[in-house]
C-alpha cells in the first residue's frame, strides 16, 4: 500500500524528460517555409509524443513524405465511425 502511495506522489511531481528516439520521412513546411520534421519522443517514465521540430533545410531529403494539411473534411477522411458519412460519394 504505501507502495501505490509513494508510486502515486512520485508521479505527481515526475517531470518528463523528453528524448527523441525516432524519426519519421514526414515533413511540413511552417507558415513561414522552414521544414520541420515528425518526431517520437519518449520519456523513461514511458509516456511518449509525436512532435514537430525545426530541422535545416538541408537535413530535408528527397525521400521525405511533405504532409499537407486540409481546412476542409469533405475528403480524404479515414476516421472509421465519418466513413459511412461520406461512402455515398
Ligand atoms: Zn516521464
Amino acid at each position: 500500500m504505501f507502495s501505490k502511495i509513494f508510486t502515486t506522489i512520485k508521479k505527481l511531481f515526475h517531470k518528463h524528460d523528453f528524448k527523441i528516439t525516432e524519426y519519421s520521412n514526414i515533413i511540413q513546411y511552417d507558415d513561414m517555409g522552414y521544414p520541420l520534421r515528425l518526431f517520437i519522443e519518449r520519456c523513461d517514465c514511458g509516456e511518449c509524443k509525436q512532435s514537430w521540430i525545426d530541422i535545416t533545410e538541408s537535413a530535408v531529403r528527397k525521400t521525405d513524405a511533405v504532409c499537407k494539411w486540409y481546412k476542409s473534411i469533405n475528403k480524404p477522411v479515414t476516421p472509421a465511425s465519418q466513413l459511412a458519412s461520406i461512402s455515398g460519394d
